[in-house]
């Protein structure tokens, strides 16, 4: 179903030329897009205006894009903002750094704005694509969830499983490649009012690996924020 408002793109880049590039290319692609010309402006704008993606440029003034993208990540309330990053070649070490901290996509610069419009509907079609409400199932590899008879198999064998690592496991399988906090997750299976610690989440983790061996690599801890599910199933 096509959306009837444009979507919003909130493109962060000190650089008056590339971003203003960047902006045409995205409104002549039928997205509506802001500038912000700095971390701090960004984060402002986004408690404001939520946008629907974010293009983020790692090399800016006072907080750079690797800052902005954790703050970005830790807050429950934007956690889950889609963040594609700009970085130069020379910036390849920071762009594994902020691919780690939570940025979906990462374009190296200098790029065509055509194929920077090509990454953003990629990235908005496969977000739809895991977001869809409707599905009657989840799965990596061999690992299925049937979420109408609440039931995950493993290789066709049924796994037992508590609500909480139920609803753990479908927050990964809904969200491959990206980061969830320990607060994100928390406060989305054990409510806003749990009276716990984030070592909560730890301590499920770890047994969902133990009942799911597939799981054991597949997801993967980074570094004092969360946990992501690996977007590609290991062969093993
Ligand atoms: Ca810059």
């Amino acid at each position: 179903m096509p959306s009837l408002t444009p979507k919003k793109i909130l493109i962060v880049e000190d650089e008056p030329e590339i971003a203003k590039l960047v902006k045409l290319y995205m409104e002549k692609a039928g997205f509506h897009a802001n500038i912000a010309d700095s971390g701090i402006e960004a984060l402002k704008m986004i408690k404001s205006e939520r946008p629907d993606l974010m293009i983020l440029d790692l090399m800016l003034p006072e907080i750079d894009g690797i800052e902005v993208c954790k703050r970005i990540r830790t807050s429950p309330d934007t956690a889950l903002l889609p963040i594609i990053m700009l970085t130069a070649k020379a910036e390849e070490s920071d762009t594994i750094i902020g691919l780690e901290l939570g940025a979906d996509d990462y374009v190296t610069k200098p790029f065509s704005p055509k194929a920077l419009v090509a990454r953003v509907k990629a990235l908005f079609r496969r977000l739809e694509r895991t977001n869809d409400q409707t599905q009657s199932s989840l799965s990596f590899g061999t690992l299925v969830m049937d979420l109408a008879r609440h039931e995950v198999t493993l290789n066709g064998k049924e796994v037992s499983l508590t609500a909480k690592e139920f609803g753990l496991l479908e927050h990964l399988l809904r969200q491959p490649g990206r980061v969830l906090t320990r607060d994100v997750l928390l406060n989305s299976i054990w409510g806003y009012d749990y009276y716990g610690t984030t070592r909560t989440v730890d301590v499920h983790i770890r047994r969902l690996k133990l009942k799911i061996p597939l799981l054991d690599e597949a997801i993967i801890s980074v570094k004092s924020l969360g946990y992501k599910l690996s977007d590609q199933v290991s062969e093993k």
